[in-house]
């Protein structure tokens, strides 16, 4: 146990005392600091990323997480709008990166 553990919080970025503790959004683990732990956010980037590989915002995402994705965005202070905006442009990411995938094995192919 190291009691003086500073490092950037996953949620606010902020140098502070840190847990590492696990995610709600899947296997992983994030750092928190006692404040965001409290707040009971997840990191703003992971959370985008997450509703992402869900499906289209608000559409396809469970009711249970709606509540959860506004008191995030409250905490970020940011708005639904922003938040639309990242997710869309994490699954554009995506796509680009699949085709890309798919590209190369169809060169891949042609090499044989
Ligand atoms: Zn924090």
């Amino acid at each position: 146990m190291n009691d003086d553990l500073k490092r950037a919080c996953s949620c606010c970025g902020e140098e502070k005392e840190v847990s590492v503790a696990a995610s709600s959004l899947g296997a992983f683990s994030f750092a928190y600091c006692a404040d965001c732990l409290t707040a009971g956010v997840e990191p703003y980037g992971a959370l985008v990323s997450y509703i992402a590989c869900a499906g289209n915002y608000p559409d396809d995402i469970n009711p249970r997480w709606l509540d959860f994705i506004k008191h995030n965005l409250e905490f970020y202070d940011k708005t639904e709008e922003q938040f639309k905006n990242d997710v869309k442009e994490a699954n554009e990411e995506m796509n680009q990166h699949f085709r890309q995938m798919a590209s190369q094995t169809k060169n891949q192919g042609i090499d044989f």
